[in-house]
């Protein structure tokens, strides 16, 4: 129903980002409709709501496209991680990172000592100890930069490492987002999203989704993900999903504003006297600081801001910034005076001063 063009549409993302998922026909709706249905009349393809929903697929038509495959779109970024690692067998090893997002590390510790799985924590910067660890294993799962520590993985060698050893590979898109980066391009077999950053962008929605590759393999992977979304329950409301569409539409501008306000941020940052040390891999909009002082300092500047939000979750249009160890669960491999900044569309210089008067603050 949805006009979906072939991945390789010559459109450019920027366009593409505007374009995709709206119905191509006389006196079609413009704006994506918000279907709010439990059910649908007999005769038709759609059956029952909790396995089709055209609001779903108005969005999973723009990000597909985005990301360059078949989307799939789940209640939240958990539950397309909880459906991806479904995917792997009972006592099969994961591959992981030694940090990244917390839910993540959480899950698999979870699944490690209930016999679940066996996980192999790696350090995704050495290329050559994940690429060494893949032997035997299930599955590599891999975030790119990293939250909140921003390391970067040489996706198409361990990827390409990933698919000669027959190891199925996950990248954590979140971060990057398809405009700055496509792994299923680089390789992977399957990207993840937690929506409720970038995709959506505006703090108003929690939700996630899968992307796989357009090929006989990535649509079996597709057919598994989609069994699990219907028969786990793990679905979108439409009206999240509507306004994840929305938000989509805009993603383009809000992240290269934002790019361009965290590269200048940062090097102001690395002059700062209240800063010990900046992490920004030269690319993408979260930039993350170690404060002078420690974890008392780092937390006392978090909360002396008026224009940044002080408040956990990131990508949103409004500057966010958060001491991530004062979440219990995050991993000990994040210093304690680490503030993660999510640099958002405001004015530059005003995210500037209000920064650097609550950094001063506590020096
Ligand atoms: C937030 C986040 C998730 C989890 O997504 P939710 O939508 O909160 O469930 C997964 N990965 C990364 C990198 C995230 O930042």
């Amino acid at each position: 129903m949805t006009d979906s063009p072939a991945p390789q549409d010559p459109l450019a993302p920027a366009t593409r980002v505007v374009a995709l998922g709206r119905e191509d026909a006389p006196g079609a709706q413009v704006g994506a409709p918000l279907v709010l249905t439990s059910t649908y009349r007999a005769g038709g393809d759609a059956v029952y709501a909790r396995t089709a929903n055209p609001t779903w697929t108005a969005f999973e038509t723009a990000l597909g496209s985005l990301e360059g495959g078949d989307a799939l779109v789940f209640a939240s970024g958990m539950a397309a991680v909880a459906a991806s690692l479904s995917l792997v067998p009972h006592g099969g090893v994961v591959v992981a990172p030694d940090s990244a997002y917390n839910g993540v590390v959480s899950t698999l510790a979870a699944r490690e000592a209930a016999g679940e799985v066996e996980v192999r924590r790696v350090d995704v910067t050495d290329t050559g100890a994940v690429v060494t660890a893949l032997d035997g294993a299930s599955l590599v799962w891999l975030e790119s930069p990293t939250n909140p520590l921003l390391e970067v993985a040489d996706l198409p060698a361990v990827l390409g490492a990933a698919r000669e050893r027959g190891v199925l590979s996950v990248v954590d898109n979140t971060f990057a987002t398809p405009l700055l980066q496509r792994p299923l391009e680089d390789g992977a077999d399957l990207v993840v999203h937690s929506v409720t950053k970038y995709l959506s962008g505006h703090s108003d929605v929690v939700l996630g989704a899968t992307v796989t590759a357009p090929t006989d393999a990535g649509r079996a992977l597709r057919e598994r993900l989609l069994t699990h979304r219907v028969l786990h329950g793990a679905i979108a409301g439409p009206l999240e999903v509507w306004l994840a569409l929305r938000g989509l539409r805009t993603l383009h501008l809000r992240v290269e504003r934002a790019q361009a306000s965290a590269a200048v941020l940062a090097e102001r940052l690395r002059a700062h006297p209240a800063v010990e040390r900046v992490r920004h891999p030269g690319w993408g909009a979260i930039v993350s600081v170690e404060v002078a002082g420690g974890a008392d300092a780092a937390e006392r500047a978090a909360d002396a801001t008026r224009v940044w939000v002080h408040s956990t979750s990131l990508g949103g249009v409004e500057s966010q910034l958060e001491r991530r160890r004062r979440i219990p669960t995050e991993p000990l491999a994040v210093p304690e005076n680490l503030i993660r900044l999510s640099v958002g569309i405001e004015d530059v210089d005003d995210l500037w001063r209000d920064l650097d008067q609550a950094l001063r603050s506590v020096l």
